[in-house]
């Protein structure tokens, strides 16, 4: 049977978001995209390992260092990884800057702008 691997990012640092069904999520999910254009990370697919794809699980756990974007602080990506062991060595979470949790799915540029230099105040300290 093929092996499955992520495809996603060829970077050696990985981001993951939780992605979950909020603004903060969908922040969290927008910030890691732009990461990934910026060729700060590569965008990885937490699904798969929340899924226990064999080869995902592998590949996340040979990244040489992972980020998780979470919404906010139920910290679903950061636990999601820690389930198969991976402890990430960011964690951000988005309401921790500041920005209000609502069921409004439309991420807010500003708010994404925000996230994405936070993770690289994190990489810099
Ligand atoms: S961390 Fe918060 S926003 Fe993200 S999926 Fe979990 S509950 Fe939803």
């Amino acid at each position: 049977m093929e092996e499955k691997r992520c495809m996603c990012g060829s970077s050696d640092m990985r981001v993951v978001a939780c992605s979950g069904a909020s603004n903060v999520g969908q922040i969290a999910n927008q910030a890691a995209i732009e990461l990934a254009r910026e060729k700060v990370a590569g965008f990885f697919c937490l699904a798969g390992v929340g899924g226990h794809i064999k080869g995902m699980v592998k590949s996340a756990k040979e990244a040489g260092l992972m980020i998780a974007i979470d919404g906010c602080p139920v910290q679903c990506a950061a636990k999601t990884l820690q389930h198969a062991d991976i402890e990430p060595a960011i964690k951000i979470v988005v309401t921790d800057l500041g920005i209000e949790k609502s069921p409004d799915l439309a991420p807010d540029e500003r708010a994404c702008s925000r996230v994405v230099e936070k993770v690289k105040e994190e990489l810099a300290a």
